[in-house]
């Protein structure tokens, strides 16, 4: 865990207006942010790159907006009432409330750990001749930990299975798992606990009223999946993009905005012939890791992680793992749903919600692969692997936010050298010019050496200045972020220079 770099994201995101905790006046509440003026800049950029992606480049992918609020049953179908639990356990000493599948997946995460500092130690030992694969399998610590996991796994996977809460408590002190804060084996029974808010509709209480905050956004798709197939006239295989709130009233919610009560989802559920599941399976865990990967994220930051335990819907579910601050976790999830969702509403609601296949001459109910991210999750990745402390060549550091250029808050800030003289005109006429394409700053206060880090700290990616020469030679500085360098540029340019460098258009 890097807690100091977790720490320093935390407060940078406050310091410079990306987020807030919210009603932070009252002291916060547990688990809820505020996107500020940068934060919620950012996170529009974020949908638009994954809304581009999804609906805009697949001509068989269309987006909708379904209601937070929806009918009860909906829910009941889903499987959410009965089913949509999270196993909690308390420690008595710490009086700290986990989830059980996490203490042990955490304890799975250290065996890896050491795993991995064999292999390095394979790897300093062996030099060019290092074949990992070989080392793997010959190993006896390695070859030992494999065999640990395995069992953990499998025990694991049969206790889920089962529904065995006592199993999962078994394996919980069998492994001698501590608790992380007063380091003691203490533990409560496993109990399972439903995530879901209820409310209630109109004045009238009682069962009959109450409805659910939606934990996912999803049930909005599957309910309309008819209605967008007939009215958009889709031939199957076809998608159906979302971006929405949803809520949950999680158990641990300690880790920022990886972990919130009140969240964004990015949801796509494609619709396809049953059977045909894993070919598009594969297909959308390549195409997933290669959106994300287009933003410049390393290779070694993301990973995938196929699910032991699965969700009561899936049949194959795999997660696209970023290395957070605090460890590889689940960014986003990939599932194969089969045709779970669609025939439980089916049967629940006596509607038919079959397709009729004008190429095969029959009628069946889709499977679905859907594509689930969490905004936050995003947000959260992007600061963590972007914002760096850097040390210059004359001694001083910088906090620099190196963001995709496309999904930065503001594209250019301009910059007077001075005020006077004509210089604070001349640059907001730039100024006008360019905000019609993009997000500009006009910024005139402090240095102007003071003003590069502040638009560093932001993530700009250039930051234009205009000074005396300019009035003669009708050219601007333009200094880029992330290699400092300086380059003269004509104004009548400045549009397309900038344009070609920050375009979206770029990642796809
Ligand atoms: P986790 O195991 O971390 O609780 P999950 O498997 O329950 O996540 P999904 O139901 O697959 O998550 O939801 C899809 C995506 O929604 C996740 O990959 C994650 O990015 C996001 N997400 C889920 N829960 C939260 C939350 N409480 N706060 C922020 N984002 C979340």
């Amino acid at each position: 865990m890097n807690e100091e770099h977790f720490k320093k994201i935390i407060s940078h995101a406050k310091e410079f207006g990306f987020i807030f905790p919210s009603s932070e006046i009252y002291d916060g509440l547990g688990a809820t942010y505020d996107y500020g003026q940068n934060g919620v800049e950012l996170k529009n950029n974020i949908k638009k790159y994954w809304w581009r992606s999804m609906v805009q480049m697949n001509e068989n992918i269309v987006g909708i907006d379904s209601a937070i609020f929806m009918h009860p049953n909906t829910w009941k179908a889903s499987g959410h009432i009965d089913a949509f639990n999270d196993p909690l356990i308390d420690n008595k000493d710490s009086k700290k409330r986990y989830r059980a599948d996490i203490l042990i997946e955490d304890h799975i995460q250290k065996i890896e750990n050491k795993i991995n500092k064999e292999l390095i130690k394979g790897k300093k030992r062996f030099g060019e001749d290092f074949n990992e694969a070989e080392f793997k399998a010959t190993n006896p610590n390695i070859i030992r930990r494999n065999k640990e996991i395995k069992k953990i796994e499998e025990e694991m996977e049969l206790a889920f299975k089962n529904d065995d809460l006592n199993a999962i408590y078994q394996l919980i002190i069998n492994l001698g798992i501590t608790c992380p804060l007063s380091g003691s084996k203490n533990w409560t029974d496993v109990r399972q606990f439903n995530l879901m808010f209820k409310t209630e509709l109109g004045s009238v209480s009682g069962e009959s009223s109450s409805i659910f905050l939606r934990p996912e956004t999803a049930q909005g798709i599957f309910v309309n999946y008819l209605n967008v197939q007939k009215t958009g006239r889709k031939k199957i295989p076809f998608g159906i993009a979302q971006i929405g709130k949803a809520f949950r009233n999680e158990i641990i919610a300690r880790q920022f905005i990886f972990r919130m009560r009140e969240f964004e989802q990015m949801e796509m559920q494609f619709f396809i012939t049953p059977g045909t599941q894993e070919k598009w399976y594969e297909f959308w865990k390549k195409e997933r890791m290669k959106w994300h990967k287009a933003l410049g994220i390393p290779q070694e930051l993301l990973r995938f992680h196929d699910h032991i335990k699965l969700a009561h819907y899936a049949d194959a579910a795999s997660d696209i793992e970023f290395k957070f601050p605090f460890g590889f976790k689940e960014l986003e999830g990939i599932h194969s749903r089969t045709d779970f969702d669609l025939k439980q509403h089916e049967d629940l609601s006596k509607k038919k919600l079959r397709y009729f296949d004008p190429e095969k001459n029959e009628s069946y109910i889709p499977y679905v692969i859907e594509t689930s991210i969490g905004l936050d999750r995003m947000f959260l990745a992007l600061l963590a692997y972007s914002l760096k402390e850097e040390e210059l060549e004359d001694g001083s550091s910088r906090t620099v936010l190196s963001l995709p250029y496309s999904l930065a808050p503001n594209k250019a800030s301009i910059l007077p050298l001075v005020k006077k003289d004509g210089l604070a005109e001349k640059a907001k006429t730039i100024f006008n010019s360019l905000k019609t394409q993009y997000n500009c700053i006009y910024d005139e206060k402090d240095s102007i050496g003071k003003r590069y880090r502040r638009n560093d700290a932001l993530g700009t990616p250039f930051c234009i200045t205009i000074d005396y020469d300019t009035l003669k030679d009708l050219a601007v500085t333009v200094r880029e972020r992330d290699t400092m360098s300086q380059e003269r540029i004509k104004i009548d340019d400045l549009n397309n220079f900038i344009d070609s460098k920050v375009n979206m258009n770029l990642l796809f």
